[in-house]
């Protein structure tokens, strides 16, 4: 089967095209918005998603012929409810004009099973982190189970919002990542773990005070190599306690270096595996929406027209996760 999927819940545009089985990727269209100053706005972002939905379109139809589709996939949520909103009416239309069954899909749970098809992962400890959202999970039976995960700000949102007041620009992962590589001098930042919680506000708040009083590059470092290291600490008090010996990361974070080498070590000292891939495939894209689509499509999931309205604060808890076996081949 063939499922082209849509992804509309933030910053990019992207429509991917999937086959399965075998997994294949046959298209990956991506468009990125980038504001001209401050975060994300979402009306700004959604006029954006509408301005390139056409043009994203055509390049996706000019490599695959639309007839072999068989499913039409969305981002249904969590996300910017006027983003969400855009790709939602394309796959609305995309699925009566081409008669098929739509697909709402889970943005987490999408990062997480393309993660979990590319690395063939069977269960692992998975570590979620994007600029919302910042969880350790694993999959028990059929559901998710959010062992840990940020009481306060995201880490993604700890990079961007620091990045912004450094002057570093949006989205603050690569330009943090690229400076934090000149520096190997740690500045003291709080360091805030509570069983299998973390907490980022406070190391915010620090960072902030010291911009202008140390260096970028120094305040860089210290953030990835503070925050990173309680996100890794976590990941492996959680798959010391499930007996785990797998490891992945999902989510636009994971596109950093650092955070990935700190994994491969942890991983490596207790005789567990990091299953990594291609950085591209952390952020936001319209591949792993398709492969979802497929995932739920295969559980039984159709939605009709009047039902799809998007779900802007939808949970993956409320998400069914494909059984291991997909992930067996
Ligand atoms: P997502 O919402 O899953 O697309 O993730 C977006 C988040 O990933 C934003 O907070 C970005 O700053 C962050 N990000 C992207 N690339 C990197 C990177 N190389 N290092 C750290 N964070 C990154
Ligand atoms: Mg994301």
């Amino acid at each position: 089967m063939t499922c082209v999927g849509i992804e509309s819940t933030a910053h990019t545009f992207g429509i991917g095209i999937v086959k399965y089985p075998p997994f294949q990727i046959l298209c990956d269209v991506r468009r990125v918005y980038r504001p001209v100053s401050g975060g994300i706005h979402p009306s700004e972002a959604a006029k954006h998603h509408m301005e390139k939905a056409v043009d994203a379109l055509r390049e996706a139809a000019s490599r695959v012929d639309f007839r072999k589709i068989d499913i039409v996939a969305f981002a249904r949520g969590p996300g910017l409810g006027p983003c969400l909103r855009v790709g939602a009416a394309l796959a609305r239309m995309l699925s009566l004009k081409l008669e098929k069954p739509l697909v709402g899909v889970n943005h987490a749970a999408s990062h997480i099973n393309i993660a979990r098809v590319l690395t063939k992962a069977i269960n692992p400890v998975i570590l979620y982190v994007s600029g919302g959202n910042t969880q350790v999970l694993h999959v028990s039976g059929d559901k998710y189970v959010i062992l840990g995960e940020t009481e306060d700000i995201a880490v993604g949102n700890l990079i961007d919002v620091f990045a912004r007041k450094a002057g570093l620009g949006f989205p603050g992962g690569p330009r943090v990542m690229e400076l934090a590589s000149k520096s190997n001098r740690l500045v003291k930042l709080p360091y805030s773990i509570k069983g299998m919680n973390v907490s980022f506000s406070g190391m915010l708040t620090m960072l902030e005070r010291l911009i202008g009083r140390e260096s970028v590059e120094d305040l860089c470092f210290s953030l990835q190599e503070t925050a990173f290291s309680m996100l890794i600490e976590v990941s492996e008090r959680a798959m010391a306690m499930l007996g785990v010996n797998e490891f992945i990361i999902a989510g636009g974070v994971g596109a950093n270096m650092r955070l990935r080498q700190m994994a491969g070590e942890m991983c490596r000292e207790r005789n567990a595996v990091f299953k990594d891939y291609p950085p591209e495939y952390y952020a936001d894209n319209g591949v792993m929406i398709a492969w979802e689509g497929v995932v739920q499509y295969l559980l039984g999931e159709r939605l009709s027209i009047e039902d799809s309205i998007v779900k802007p604060r939808w949970r993956i808890t409320d998400v069914k996760p494909p059984p291991a076996r997909l992930y067996e081949n």
